[in-house]
Parts: structure tokens; C-alpha cells; sequence
């Protein structure tokens, strides 16, 4: 087993900007890149490994072919690989959207649903979130705000800073909006409800709404939003960790890394990393990885201890 190098997926959506290539080194053939997906086996954009001996394939490809210890015993309880992991450039506001549960998008939409975390990396003084209502409503009341389109007076904005954290259940209204990139570890779904997209078009066409099966699924009631992460940080090892956000989906870590650590991959769970800042290099035996910001790696469970050197800052995810 080897660390692999994963290449992004990238999506060119209406909104997006281009800090992806300029400030992560992401190479981009799009205008505007508004997403890069540095972790994903979703069919909607694959992750290609770029070294050893997979290099070329896809990594769907690569766990079909290891079999499921390879992701370790936390995934054995998911049917497919269970989270996508996306770096998201919002020039402008994305649509007011929400995402389903498990259970309903299983049965309507033959996918999981989606739960997901934000990790804000940077953004522009004054930048907002929506993250569900400022009051609790009725269904009658958000059928009403969607349709006369009023649905903004009726939303919780909630200001941002690099560092905040906003740990989104399946179910709440939300929107990342103009000025704002961060990192989002979601479950392993593209399932998305559009509920108002601020009346734009995409080719002379506004976009499809989905309003009937986002009032099937939105939580109506308000829900308050500190954009704090769950942990403080902890120095221990040659780094400063902090725990993001854990739940029984997925665990996302911040790691500061000041000159060496080293981070163990055991049998529980594979562990993604992604470069949020700085530059670094992976060592694994004759592996030697470059982890410059926006690099994105994946160790297989059970590969055991490798090095990070560098002053480089990771997000950390596992399940
Ligand atoms: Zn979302």
C-alpha cells in the first residue's frame, strides 16, 4: 500500500471564481472554477491517482479493485464510499438550497443524502452565510415565501471569518454566498433541492427548482449558527490539532504542522488530507508526496505511520 496523490475534479457552476487556480495552484482549463473535488468516487467527478502503480486510474476504480478493508472498518458501514470532500470558490452567492435525509434520498433519489461541514479558509470583510430561518415557520409560510419570493426576509444571515466552522445537518435551508472559499467534507451525494436562485439564468434559462421535495425535507424551525469548531486547539507532536467537527458521518481536523509530525493511518479508517495552507512533503517509504495548498492525499487504512515535513496546515478527515 502506498499514499495516493489525487487529482481534483473540477465544476465551472455560474458562480464561481478563480482563486482556485490563483491562490491553490489548482490547474484549471475553466473561466470560472467554482469547485474543486479533492476527495471524491462520485460518478459526477472522479478523483484520478497521479502516482505509483494506479496512476491514471480512478480512485472508485482502486477501491473496487482493494476491496473494503482498504477504507477501513468505520466505512464497512456505509454501502459506498462515504464522503466527498470539495474546495468551493463563491465569487457570487450560490443558490438557497438544502439537501435530504438519508432515508428520503435513498428512497427518491436512489443516493444518500447529505450532511455537511464548512470550513471557512478565506473571505471578504462583511461575507454571510444562510444557515436555516431567522424564526420558526409553518410549511404554509415557506410554500408562501418561495412562491411569492420573499424567501430572503425569512432567512438567518450569519457573518463569517477564516477558521469558522458550520456543521450542516440534512434538512437546513442554507447558502454559501459571495466573497466566501472553504473547504466542505460532505457525505458521498449530489442530491440538492434548489429553493431560490436569486431569479439568474444559466445559457438564457433560469436553473430547475425543487420546491416540492425541499418542502418535503427543509427543518423549519431556527436553528442558531456560531460558526465555532467543536474543539480548542491542542498542541501535541509537532503540530497544533484542532478538532473541526466529528459526528457519525465523518471527523474533519485542522493540523498545523511547524516543521514534522507524524500522522498513523490504522485499520478504523482511511485519512484524507488536504493542503489548506502552507507547503509541505508526505513520506512513506520510498513515497515521497508534495503537499502544497490544495494538494490533496489519501492514505489507505492500515498503511500505518507516515512523515509530514514542512510548515503546512492539513484539513484531516476520516469516518
Ligand atoms: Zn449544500
Amino acid at each position: 500500500m502506498v499514499p495516493l496523490k489525487l487529482k481534483p475534479a473540477l465544476k465551472d457552476y455560474i458562480w464561481g471564481g478563480n482563486r482556485l487556480p490563483r491562490v491553490f495552484g489548482i490547474e484549471s482549463p475553466y473561466d470560472k472554477t467554482a469547485e474543486a473535488w479533492v476527495l471524491s468516487c462520485h460518478p459526477d467527478g472522479e478523483n484520478e491517482i497521479e502516482n505509483g502503480a494506479y496512476a491514471g486510474r480512478t480512485l472508485s476504480d482502486v477501491l473496487n479493485n482493494e476491496g473494503r478493508a482498504y477504507c477501513g472498518k468505520h466505512s464497512e458501514a456505509f454501502d459506498f464510499f462515504p464522503v466527498l470532500i470539495k474546495l468551493i470558490d463563491a465569487k457570487d452567492d450560490l443558490s438557497v438550497q438544502v439537501h435530504p435525509s438519508d432515508a428520503y434520498a435513498l428512497e427518491h433519489e436512489g443516493q444518500y443524502g447529505k450532511t455537511e461541514a464548512w470550513y471557512i479558509l478565506d473571505c471578504e470583510e462583511d461575507a454571510e452565510i444562510i444557515y436555516g430561518f431567522s424564526r420558526d415557520l409553518t410549511k404554509e409560510e415557506f410554500r408562501a415565501a418561495i412562491e411569492q419570493g420573499t424567501l430572503l426576509s425569512c432567512v438567518n444571515r450569519v457573518k463569517v471569518k477564516p477558521g469558522d466552522l458550520f456543521f450542516i445537518p440534512s434538512g437546513t435551508l442554507h447558502a454559501i454566498c459571495k466573497g466566501i472559499l472553504l473547504a466542505e467534507v460532505q457525505q458521498n451525494s449530489n442530491v440538492t433541492y434548489r429553493v431560490y436562485d436569486y431569479g439568474r439564468l444559466q445559457n438564457g434559462k433560469p436553473r430547475q427548482l425543487h420546491i416540492e421535495k425541499a418542502i418535503d425535507v427543509t427543518n423549519l424551525s431556527a436553528v442558531p449558527a456560531d460558526g465555532k469548531p467543536q474543539g480548542e486547539p491542542e498542541v501535541k507532536n509537532g503540530c497544533t490539532e484542532t478538532l473541526l467537527a466529528s459526528c457519525n458521518l465523518f471527523t474533519m481536523r485542522r493540523l498545523d504542522v511547524e516543521e514534522q509530525t507524524t500522522v498513523c493511518a490504522d485499520n478504523s479508517s482511511f485519512v484524507s488530507f488536504v493542503a489548506i495552507d502552507g507547503n509541505g512533503v508526505l513520506c512513506h517509504g520510498d513515497t515521497v508526496l508534495t503537499l502544497y495548498k490544495g494538494e490533496s492525499i489519501f492514505l489507505p487504512a492500515g498503511l500505518g505511520d507516515v512523515e509530514i515535513l514542512g510548515k503546512v496546515s492539513l484539513l484531516v478527515t476520516t469516518v
